[in-house]
């Protein structure tokens, strides 16, 4: 018996549907949610409801729209400990990590845009030769598809919602099939807050059935997406007959590249959260280690030293670092990886197949997986081109500073870099040449929501950040007067 029935929320109202989907506890394998396999009739009827709300929402003034925001923000923080449990029980991740990193962001994004909008301003200048003055307006576009992954499920789900909503637009999210849960909570902490009906919907189910029906819609002209790269083409494609404005937030394949003179045991210690964070599950995460030869094997000791010391198991304790992957069948592709990566020659140094796993009872059923160490696997092998999205890092080692840029770029994906070093010229340098849309210096994970955040190369199309969804979720106007 499923603990929780999951209902689509649409024009303020919550609604069940015909047909429903199993949603699995990955720390147990046991179905704990049926969530609603909706349709395009549901796609529809949301956004119908989302059309509806537009022309309100997006007169009313920003001061009012920011306080809603701001009163959302302060609801969900009293509800931070059932919002950590809920992300738990659908993704696998430690419940620590959940209130440590996405429940504090989800207020956070609220927060955020809903001050952004109350300093926004526009651009204008003045022709001198022509006389005239020009200015920019910008409007709220209409209704805007949502679509999240099931990784990061409320952080990244609300990171498009907050900015959406804040410049006027209505949308229609379809959060991941696996992980649904938390948005529908979210959804009644809508209603609680006062947003008015149909500003905020929310339907659930397939990405090729509901998310499909959302970015082939007519009447939904923009189309947010966090997602594979394969799902982005496919999206690409199938929008493509509306001309419809996406912005897209793809995989990576993030390198970390260590220098000799990196602070070794900062570098060492965030090298492995890099890798392991949310059991690797995190699009950011490093999945690639270039080492200086002169300190590679002292690298690659300290690391699987470290690696070693992660505790893999139930996400509810506190001292549990890795939870359990998203489901079997990413586990089962995640582990064939590791069995690439030792064919073509990599040597395994911990983790899947070298140690096994100590579990609790209630969690043999689990999707859990050591984190796991490879070294000297060749560039052109399928583990290093490919993202794997779970907790596995190959370490190799360079030579020279030219070959570690040609090295770490030599991917389809541009995600994100680490890089490593005391040298402040080379930290410009490299972190100037290495192809990536973020690139973090001597950290891992420090963001700033005004600076512009995407991948570069198949790892996506468009920029999010404070002034950038304003561009994404406005149409700005140039008007030109004479004087
Ligand atoms: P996915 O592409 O399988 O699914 C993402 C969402 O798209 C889901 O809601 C899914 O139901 C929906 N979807 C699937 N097919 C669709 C279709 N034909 N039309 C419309 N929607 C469809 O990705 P995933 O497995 O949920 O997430 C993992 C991927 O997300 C990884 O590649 C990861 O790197 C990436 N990701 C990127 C970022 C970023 O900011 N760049 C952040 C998190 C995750």
């Amino acid at each position: 018996m499923a603990e929780v029935v999951v209902e689509n929320f649409i024009g303020g109202k919550f609604l069940s549907t015909e047909k429903y989907l199993d949603s699995y506890d990955p720390s147990t394998g046991v179905v704990w949610a049926k969530i609603p396999d909706s349709s395009e009739l549901e796609v529809d009827q949301a956004v119908q409801a989302a059309r509806q709300a537009f022309p309100g929402w997006s007169r009313t003034s920003v001061e009012e729209r920011s306080r809603l925001m701001q009163h959302l923000a302060d609801i969900l923080e009293s509800q931070q400990e059932e919002f950590a449990q809920a992300e738990s029980r659908d993704q696998g991740k430690p419940v620590s990590l959940a209130t440590r990193i996405d429940i504090p962001r989800m207020i956070y994004n609220f927060r955020f845009f809903s001050t952004v909008i109350l300093h926004s301003t526009n651009s204008s200048t003045y022709l001198d030769k022509a006389e005239a003055i020009n200015y920019t307006t910008t409007a709220p576009i209409g209704v805007a598809g949502l679509i999240s992954p099931w990784n990061l499920p409320l952080y990244l789900l609300t990171f498009k919602i907050a900015p959406c909503i804040a410049f006027g637009n209505t949308c229609v999210c379809k959060p991941s099939e696996m992980t649904s849960v938390t948005a529908w909570m979210l959804s009644k902490a809508v209603v609680q807050a006062g947003i008015p009906p149909g500003v905020i919907n929310v339907v659930f189910g397939v990405g090729p059935r509901a998310g499909q029906a959302l970015v082939q819609h007519p009447h939904v002209p923009l189309i947010s997406f966090t997602g594979g790269t394969a799902t982005a083409q496919h999206i690409i494609k199938t929008s493509a007959p509306h001309c419809k404005k996406l912005s897209l937030e793809l995989g990576g394949k993030n390198p970390s590249v260590v220098f000799d003179d990196a602070d070794f045991e900062n570098c060492v210690k965030t090298c492995v959260r890099s890798s392991f964070t949310n059991q690797g599950e995190i699009c950011l995460c490093t999945s690639r280690i270039f080492v200086q030869d002169t300190i590679f094997q002292k690298f690659v000791d300290r690391f699987v030293q470290e690696t070693r010391k992660l505790k893999v198991g139930a996400p509810k304790e506190s001292d549990t670092n890795m939870g359990a992957l998203i489901s079997k069948e990413h586990l089962h592709k995640v582990k064939g990886y590791v069995a690439i990566a030792v064919q073509d020659g990599g040597l395994l140094l911990c983790g899947e197949g070298k140690e096994s796993l100590d579990l609790k009872k209630e969690n043999e059923n689990g999707y859990f997986m050591r984190p796991t160490v490879i070294i000297n696997v060749p560039d052109d092998s399928r583990s290093m081109q490919e993202e794997i999205f779970g907790p596995v890092t190959c370490i190799n080692s360079f030579k020279s500073e030219e070959e570690a840029v040609q090295r770490a770029n030599n991917v389809k994906f541009g995600l994100a870099a680490c890089l490593w070093t005391s040298d402040v010229s080379r930290a410009h340098r490299v972190g100037h040449k290495l192809e990536a849309g973020t690139v973090w210096t001597n950290c891992w994970l420090v963001r700033d929501l005004n600076m512009p955040f995407g991948g570069t190369k198949s790892s996506g199309i468009g920029r999010e950040g404070a002034k950038y969804s304003k561009e994404f979720y406005t149409e700005e106007k140039t008007i030109c007067i004479k004087i």
